[in-house]
């Protein structure tokens, strides 16, 4: 059984006088011990999907499963335990600490509001702590403005971490680090997948970063999956348009489809989500559409052994 899943979920928002449609139907399943890469555009849905995951909000229909008992159940709050053991890590690290706090005290609170510390324990779990995401526990009396923007990922890791989650939810972990940081932030979050079999749904808009490090992928565009399956098989023959657009931005590889580049390039912006296309939401960006696109709405269905895709021409 997953340790997490995510069925047909459907979320809209109020926004401006309109109805915003988030989320329409859509599924995810993470296992201990891997990593989901989540990738889209900016307004594809996979921060909305992320907080459903995290049980920071709930979808109106559908449902969000933690191992066996749903995540936050209609009119409750998601409960400690779940709470607990599925920790998020976010794209600002400065932003997620209290800056009158030291990151060492910062570290510890989690511990200490889910009484798993006790007097005299705390500069030592917290040393502990830092030492396996790779930061010097000499740091644990500075303020957050002190350390690096890659320090403080490590520190917001370590903060996640200590309550001992089966789950982390990344939301955008290293959109904000310099390169040379961001491989090691990747490189630490595989070891903790392997080590401590813990899995990991890891938001980026970065196809690129998502291929460096998940063991899936699933690919959204305006509020669905328009194509999921494992990294190698994605990567190496992906069958919807719209993600051999996000892999052909990617500067490296050479699978043999990237040369064709006037066929896998993204124009334009993402349609509106106020107003969603008819037929396939993809057609009016898609190089390859055809009349049949502008009517009949693909469903995501299985293509080979490794790949699910929604399009009409993806065989
Ligand atoms: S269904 Fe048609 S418009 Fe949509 S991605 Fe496939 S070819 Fe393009």
């Amino acid at each position: 059984m997953s340790v997490l899943a995510i069925e047909d979920a459907h979320r809209q928002f109020a926004s401006g006088g309109g109805i915003v449609t988030a989320l329409d139907g859509v599924s995810l399943a993470l296992d201990r011990g891997e990593i989901v890469g989540l990738v889209g555009e900016s307004g594809c849905g996979k921060s909305t999907l992320a907080r459903i995951a995290a049980g920071l909000d709930r979808p109106d229909d559908g449902k969000a499963t933690f191992g066996s008992r749903p995540m936050a159940p209609a009119g409750r709050q998601i409960d400690a335990d779940t709470r607990r053991r599925v920790q998020l890590v976010f794209q600002d690290p400065l932003a997620s600490f209290n800056p009158r706090r030291t990151v060492g005290r910062s570290i510890a609170l989690p511990l200490r509001l889910n009484r798993m510390l006790s007097g005299g324990q705390e500069r030592s779990v917290v040393a502990e702590l830092m030492d396996q995401v790779g930061l010097d526990p000499a740091l644990m009396d500075r303020k957050p403005h002190q350390l690096s923007g890659g320090q403080l990922q490590r520190a917001a890791i370590a903060r996640a971490l200590g309550l001992n989650p089966d789950v982390l939810i990344c939301d955008e972990p290293v959109a904000s680090l310099d390169v040379s940081v961001r491989a090691q932030i990747l490189n630490l979050l595989l070891a903790l997948c392997r080590d401590r079999n813990i899995g990991i749904l890891f938001v980026s808009h970065d196809l690129g970063v998502v291929r460096r490090i998940a063991d899936r992928v699933v690919v959204m565009y305006l509020g669905r999956v328009v194509e999921q399956g494992s990294n190698e098989a994605v990567w190496s023959a992906p069958r919807h348009p719209y993600t051999r657009a996000l892999a052909a931005s990617v500067p490296t590889g050479a699978a043999s489809w990237r040369l064709d580049q006037g066929r896998v390039r993204l124009a334009g912006e993402p349609p509106s989500p106020f107003d969603v296309p008819t037929g396939c939401r993809f057609h009016p960006r898609c190089p390859i559409a055809i009349d049949r696109c502008r009517q009949d709405d693909p469903v995501l269905r299985p293509i080979s052994q490794d790949i699910d895709a929604a399009c009409h021409l993806a065989e």
